[in-house]
């Protein structure tokens, strides 16, 4: 806490879903929080009406290409101005910022979030790829520098407001999943199924990225290893289960059998304000849950044969090492090729499996090992699947 005790919070990716979510928490709440960094990878134009309407101490471009057109869309501002990946990696560490929200998008996220726990801030994250590559050494330096990390995934974020008051161990984590837009789809269906299609979401508007690895359930598996890092459980201590109207946003069974769960409207403000405030709860004026209302809730077993990108990342978590870096980066891969539709949506699974086996297997990898596997299984995928890593 600074000067004039608000939580100052830098939010790497401001203008994307989480971005511009965490940004009306702050609003709501302009006594507690101040948005001190904003950043964004391209939108000039969003992020310089952000920085107006939030005049935080700095702003950062990361494209480089686009440092002019921002510069010159605040010049009338006394807001500083930075562009590149260094400068990102060096804002979050300035003294003043108490929380670093990671709403950036994929691989990207790894490097600002490691440079942020170096600095020991306290981690809002939302960029689950960070510890889906890099788990282990996320976790160690996050205890070697005391920098904590809050969860601001729904089902992380539940699973934690689950654990708050508890000394005993978890006897296992119940991992929901809305089975996303494809859930009653055939084989058959699936083979032909469009991008439109899968950027139709049935409970959650979020960027394209996690909507297709929603729809894909690959979001579900590598919300089963951001589960493994965030609560130290081994992955058979993860059940998977899909709960179609993203009500109870997870759950926690204990050592005598009794489950707490925490449940809500689908709605990200409510982790990202968690995130922000833990561990007190704040007042909010978002929709309130009616269960009255609600339709039936159910539950039903995920379909691996259909959704085979759910196995791919257990059989990754199994094998450790760079492996869930490999599917990341692979994931990555397919998942633009899809948006591109350069291929087909079970084409995925397979290049993800393909990069898995030839990719080189590191079992203890370094920071530079990552980056290297990132690069190298990247270069895999894409020749799969003809075009750009
Ligand atoms: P988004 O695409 O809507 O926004 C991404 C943001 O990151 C944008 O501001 C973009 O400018 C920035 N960005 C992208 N690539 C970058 C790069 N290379 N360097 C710097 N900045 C970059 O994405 P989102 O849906 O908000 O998701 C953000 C993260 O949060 C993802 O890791 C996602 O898995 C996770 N998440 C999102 C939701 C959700 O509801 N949207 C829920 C849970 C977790
Ligand atoms: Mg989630």
């Amino acid at each position: 806490m600074n000067t004039n005790g608000k939580k100052k919070i830098a939010i790497l990716g401001s203008t994307g879903s989480i971005g511009t979510q965490a940004l009306q928490v702050i609003e709501e709440h302009p006594d507690l929080y101040e948005a001190y960094v904003l950043t964004a990878h391209n939108k000039v134009e969003l992020l310089a009406e952000q920085a107006r309407r939030f005049q935080p101490e700095a702003v950062v471009i990361a494209n480089e290409e686009k440092y002019e057109a921002l510069r010159d869309a605040l010049a009338d501002l006394p807001v500083k101005v930075y562009a590149g990946t260094d400068a990102l990696c060096q804002i979050v560490q300035e003294k003043p910022v108490d929380v670093v929200l990671t709403a950036m998008v994929g691989f990207a996220g790894l490097r600002p979030t490691i440079s942020a726990i170096r600095a020991g801030k306290a981690i809002a994250l939302a960029n689950k790829e960070t510890l889906v590559v890099a788990g282990e050494l996320v976790n160690r330096l996050a205890h070697e520098y005391h920098a904590d990390i809050i969860p601001v995934d729904s089902e992380h974020s539940a699973i934690f407001q689950c654990l708050a008051g508890e000394v005993s161990p978890i006897e296992k984590i119940i991992l929901t999943a809305s089975g996303g837009p494809f859930r009653t789809f055939s084989m058959e269906q699936l083979a032909t199924v469009t991008k439109a299609q899968a950027l139709h979401h049935p409970n959650w508007s979020m960027g394209a990225k996690i909507t297709i690895d929603s729809a894909s359930m690959m979001n579900k598996g590598f919300e089963v290893i951001e589960a493994k890092w965030l609560f130290g459980v081994a992955p058979e201590q993860i059940q998977v289960v899909v709960h179609p109207q993203s009500i109870v946003h997870s759950a926690v069974q204990f050592a005598d059998g009794a489950v707490k769960a925490q449940l809500g409207m689908p709605d990200m403000r409510v982790p990202i304000q968690y995130a922000f405030s833990y561990p007190i709860r704040l007042k909010s004026s978002f929709d309130r849950l009616d269960l009255c209302k609600t339709a039936a809730l159910t539950f039903e077993e995920p379909d691996t044969r259909r959704f085979r990108n759910l196995e791919l990342a257990y059989e990754a978590l199994h094998a450790g090492g760079n492996m869930p870096c490999i599917v990341n980066a692979a994931n990555e891969v397919v998942n633009r090729a899809f948006l591109e539709d350069r291929i087909g949506f079970l084409q995925m699974s397979e290049v993800i499996a393909k990069t898995m086996r030839e990719a080189a297997f590191i079992p203890q990898p370094t920071y530079e090992d990552y980056v290297q596997t990132d690069a190298e299984a990247r270069r895999i995928a894409a020749s799969c699947v003809g075009g750009t890593k």
